[in-house]
């Protein structure tokens, strides 16, 4: 189906609702029903009809629609968060006794599963070197059920080999899921290179207005059905019918949104590779990137996200480069409208004197919607800020 189609048209049954072109919020957390045969044939199939809204909800719906088909899926699921996303996704899909295999510097709150929840229900991991095909068949035991991957990373940029990694899983009987934030479906359809799950923190880029915290689970009509009973109805970590009419919003304009991000990123990342106050740039379709062939070969384009390394010697000139930038916002997060900057050395020097492992020198920028010409302008004058101190 069409790109256009898809973000203009799919899932919206306007004659249902006075042909209004933008869709109603359906704000109703019931839905009734005219005769007792009717109650019966919803309850035995509440995933396709209208019972109740942690069930379904037409708003909703047409928003779920539109996600399945922005990533080639047969069906899709939405969730309150990205991290409810991620943990049924996974949960799902073990039981005590299993093994999962994570690529290493996975979203800190997926690390954070695997490591603190899930050991207390005997399913273990292992972290590996995702670059490396080789370290992910070596890490995988024969109760390994999962391959969790995060293609790229989303602090150092690292890519897996996504249609390798389905390859492998499936020689071994196991399921193959991804976190696609990093690339939206505009750039990236990771179930085309045979990959089975494909979850998103919505709040990124899908919804990209930095007003709605969301989470997408796209997969096979019997993967989704499944982790909707199992999960999404039992967990009931939902996506409110009033948020999902924002991300359908937000969705109108992601074509637009994705290449202007990632046009203007190209652009500053190029600026900043050739300054001398910095020692790297970690953008996947940079010609020096390490893994540029793998990245054009799977990827689309890049999006607005990349980190670099700064060439400055001490942290106190790093922080007054921080302190002087006026166009970038101070915060975490990223995919709206908004450019963003995350100093590590933010993470450094804390109250209660617990520093990050990360390294201070370590900085991810996030470009928004801005011309990129006005925010280099204000990176050179930040950068020239420091060489006076
Ligand atoms: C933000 C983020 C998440 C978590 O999503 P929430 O919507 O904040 O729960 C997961 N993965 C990546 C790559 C993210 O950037």
């Amino acid at each position: 189906m069409h790109l256009s189609e898809i973000l203009n048209h799919l899932g919206e049954e306007r004659e249902n609702y006075f042909q209004a072109v933008a869709p109603p919020v359906i704000q109703s957390s019931n839905f009734a029903f005219e005769t007792l045969d009717d109650f019966r044939q919803a309850f035995a199939d509440e995933y396709a009809s209208h019972c109740y809204t942690r069930g379904n909800n037409p708003t909703v719906e047409i928003l779920c629609k539109k996600l399945a088909a922005l990533e080639k899926s047969e069906a899709a699921i939405v969730f309150g968060s990205g991290c409810a996303a991620i943990a049924a996704a996974i949960l799902s899909n073990v039981k005590a006794g299993d093994h999962i295999v994570c690529v290493d510097a996975p979203y800190s709150w997926t690390k954070r599963l695997l490591r603190q929840f899930l050991p207390r229900f005997g399913v273990t991991h292992t972290f590996v070197n995702g670059k490396s095909i080789d370290a992910i068949r070596e890490a995988i035991r024969p109760e390994t059920t999962l391959l969790f991957l995060e293609s790229p990373t989303s602090l150092t940029f690292e890519l897996q080999d996504l249609a390798a990694c389905a390859e492998l899983a499936r020689e071994h009987g196991m399921l193959t899921c991804i976190d696609n934030s990093y690339c939206s479906p505009i750039f990236q359809n990771p179930i085309e290179f045979g990959i089975d799950i494909v979850v998103h923190s919505g709040t990124k880029y899908l919804n990209g207005h930095s007003d709605v915290v969301v989470g997408v689970l796209c997969a096979s009509q019997e993967i989704v059905e499944r982790i909707y009973h199992s999960h999404l109805l039992m967990l009931g970590g939902i996506l409110s019918p009033h948020d999902a009419n924002l991300v359908i919003r937000g969705l109108r304009t992601l074509e637009l949104r994705m290449h202007r991000s990632h046009d203007s990123a190209m652009k500053i990342a190029n600026f900043l590779q050739r300054h001398q106050q910095v020692e790297r740039v970690m953008f996947p379709f940079l010609k020096s990137s390490h893994q540029y062939n793998l990245a054009k070969k799977q990827m689309r384009g890049c999006g607005g996200l990349f980190s670099i390394r700064l060439k400055i010697e001490c942290i106190e000139q790093a922080e007054l480069f921080f302190e002087r930038l006026e166009r970038f916002l101070l915060a975490v997060s990223w995919g709206g409208h908004e450019s963003l900057v995350l100093p590590f050395a933010g993470f450094h020097k804390m109250p209660g004197g617990v520093s990050s492992p990360i390294p201070w020198k370590l900085v991810r920028f996030y470009i928004g919607l801005e011309d990129p010409d006005w925010l280099i302008a204000d990176l050179q004058q930040a950068f020239d800020a420091t060489i006076s101190l």
